[in-house]
């Protein structure tokens, strides 16, 4: 798997191959499990039931980088965070901040496009109860790995959604740019903001999950307030 990913050339070879992955066996019953029962307001709708690959520019200047596909929205329509009340949130603040064209994601065909921006979890299959054992985080690595260094030449921020997000970035900057992560690792928290020299700055906001924007424990103003940040580091007009 792991020379599977490092061989994709483009960004277009990487979200094929991805989508052909079998590694996690847990992961692939669940995602295919949920694409068989379905839920009842799907249930005339063909899952998609596969690894999710990322989504937006091959240009992009910010990453937004999530846990794992939802089952019943990446799982179900194959686009990252498209189908879901996350996705909602998500693209409605990255409309307000001019860097989707659209501030909904419904359906793959849908005609959203990103600027500058490039979407990916850093699992690439939806997990029971959306929680990824460490051994399936680590199995899916290389695909996050290989993602970012297609995309490295442009790269300046990356936007980690959540503490598992958070974490996983920190192997990044081994496999990727080649420096050692810094210890202690910098704790996670909505608006954290890490910089190394060579690497992208890393920013920490709180998932897009209903838990966090039903309770108005992350509210559209501090989306747009990370967005803002974001953009200004990447250099993003
Ligand atoms: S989680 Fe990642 S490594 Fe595991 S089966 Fe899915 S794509 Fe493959």
């Amino acid at each position: 798997m792991v020379a599977r990913a490092a061989r994709a050339a483009d960004l277009a070879d990487l979200d094929g191959e991805v989508s052909d992955c079998f590694a996690c066996p847990r992961l692939v019953d669940w995602r295919e499990e949920v694409a068989r029962t379905r839920r009842a307001a799907f249930r005339d709708q063909r899952y998609w039931g596969r690894p999710v690959p990322g989504f937006g520019a091959a240009d992009a200047r910010l990453a937004i980088l999530g846990l794992a596909p939802a089952a019943h929205g990446g799982n179900r329509t194959g686009r990252i965070f498209t189908g879901d009340r996350s996705g909602d949130v998500l693209f409605a603040a990255l409309h307000r901040a001019g860097l989707a064209n659209q501030p909904t994601s419904v359906a793959a065909d849908d005609g959203l496009a990103l600027r500058d921006t490039r979407i990916f979890a850093a699992v690439r299959c939806a997990p029971p109860d959306n929680k990824p054992t460490p051994a399936e985080r680590d199995t899916c690595a290389p695909w996050l790995h290989r993602e970012v260094a297609l995309i490295r030449p442009t790269l300046r921020v990356v936007v980690a959604l959540g503490a598992f997000a958070w974490a996983a970035w920190w192997p990044v900057l081994r496999e990727v740019y080649g420096v050692r992560p810094p210890s202690p690792r910098p704790a996670f928290g909505h608006g954290a903001h890490w910089s190394g020299t060579t690497a992208p700055a890393l920013l920490g906001c709180y998932h897009v999950s209903q838990q966090n924007t039903f309770t108005g424990r992350l509210t559209p103003g501090m989306l747009d307030d990370v967005f803002a940040r974001a953009k200004q580091l990447a250099g993003v007009d």
